[in-house]
């Protein structure tokens, strides 16, 4: 019986992560369930699963969520803060730790679970790009076992060969193929994008996802990510990832070989299915996702990506290739830019201007702890808030 951590459980990858769970109650025991500020939904979850630990953002979240659990009669333990969040993270009885918050605020539980060698289920791709050399070798000192859950990266692991080991050349591997959707605006006028509400950029054409990594894919700073994710988690160079349009998102990613073979994993687009694979590897259990029907599909359509439409797409290129903090750098202006963008205060297109004043003003420097990190994200937030305000 594995003991499970959700890190972010009331979001949308927690949710599928806990409907999966749920299947299985055989193999899964939920040991610990986090939220920031969705008390109710966590109650709810509390119930169900039945954690020893829940942890929330605040201390009067957690005042909440204990009056309703004992009202309910659920054991639960609640804690609240970052330093909760860590200890539900790296806690001896916990093996598996599912990291499911969004943004910078995924950072420290996730490496805390890196540094206590858990087998983690990586959906924060935030962490890793702030942090990249840290986590990694992270990872390798405590010898913690990483997973992609992002379905592009683990469509790529699942097209690698087990032995892999982050040196492409050294498997023959040519180029990682990302797949992207394009998202809402593949096709919409480039000048229209000015006037986008949130509600248009979160509507994703086929993934349901928190609103966060919606405007990321609308804007494509989400491919951005996962180009800098891809780098760390495979070893590969910018020069050997190459972004693909694929708008029907059926092709979650693929691998070009030396020998002129491309293997591609498919699906369709459920997040319950990297989800179940990550949790179960090497096994294979039941997702809930239904089959494929490839006739129904028909055609799979490709493209290249325009940068001059998805402008931050090439930021997050260049900051791969800047190298040190900068991939931190561009994830704070992005984080800041995207939360303005949702609160109607910038409109779309200034998401990219802000981040890339905040890149050329900002500078980088070299990663080599957490406080310079934490330090330049710092910086480059306050710079990304005076320009909006
Ligand atoms: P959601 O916004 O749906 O959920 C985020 C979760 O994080 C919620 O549980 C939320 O709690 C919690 N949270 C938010 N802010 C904080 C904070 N400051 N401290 C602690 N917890 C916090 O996000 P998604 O599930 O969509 O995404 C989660 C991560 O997975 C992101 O990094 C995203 O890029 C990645 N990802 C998501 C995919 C998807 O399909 N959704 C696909 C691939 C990757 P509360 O509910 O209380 O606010």
């Amino acid at each position: 019986m594995q003991q499970i951590t959700i890190l972010g459980s009331t979001g949308s990858i927690g949710v599928s992560t806990l409907d999966v769970i749920g299947r299985h109650p055989d193999r899964y025991r939920v040991f610990a369930l986090t939220a920031h500020h969705r008390v109710a939904e966590l109650a709810v979850q509390c119930e169900h699963f039945e954690p020893q630990v829940a942890v929330v953002g605040t201390a009067q979240a957690a005042e909440t969520l204990v009056r309703v659990l004992a009202e309910k009669g659920i054991k639960t333990e609640v804690a609240y803060g970052e330093a909760a969040l860590c200890a539900a993270a790296s806690a001896p009885a916990c093996d598996v730790v599912m990291a499911a918050i969004v943004g910078a605020a995924g950072l420290a539980p996730t490496l805390a679970a890196a540094k206590t060698g858990k087998k983690i289920l990586l959906a924060n791709k935030e962490a890793l790009v702030m942090s990249g050399r840290l986590f990694m070798d992270a990872v390798g000192k405590s010898g913690a076992t990483l997973l992609p859950i992002d379905s592009e990266h683990n469509a790529i692991f699942q097209c690698l060969p087990a032995s892999y080991s982050r040196v492409p050349a050294g498997h023959g591997v040519a180029k990682i193929l990302l797949t992207a959707s394009g998202g809402p605006f593949l096709k919409r006028a480039v000048e229209t994008l000015e006037n986008v509400t949130p509600e248009e950029a979160v509507a994703h054409p086929n993934w349901v996802m928190g609103r966060k990594i919606s405007v990321d894919s609308a804007t494509m700073m989400n491919k951005g990510l996962e180009v800098i994710e891809a780098h760390w988690l495979f070893g590969a160079a910018a020069s050997e990832i190459e972004v693909v349009i694929h708008p029907q998102s059926v092709i979650h990613s693929m691998v070009s070989y030396v020998d002129g073979s491309v293997l591609a994993q498919l699906g369709n687009p459920d997040m319950r299915t990297p989800i179940a694979h990550a949790l179960a590897y090497p096994e294979r259990i039941a997702s809930g996702v239904s089959a494929m029907d490839l006739a129904q599909i028909g055609q799979l359509i490709f493209e290249r990506p325009d940068f001059g439409r998805f402008p931050c797409l090439k930021l997050a290129y260049d900051a791969l290739l800047a190298g040190g903090s900068a991939p931190a750098i561009l994830n704070a202006a992005n984080e800041v830019a995207v939360q303005a963008f949702l609160d109607r205060k910038i409109g779309f297109r200034a998401i990219d201007r802000v981040i890339a004043q905040v890149m050329e003003t900002v500078a980088h420097g070299e990663v080599t702890d957490i406080n310079s990190l934490l330090e330049q994200d710092g910086r480059a937030r306050e710079a990304a808030h005076s320009l909006i305000s």
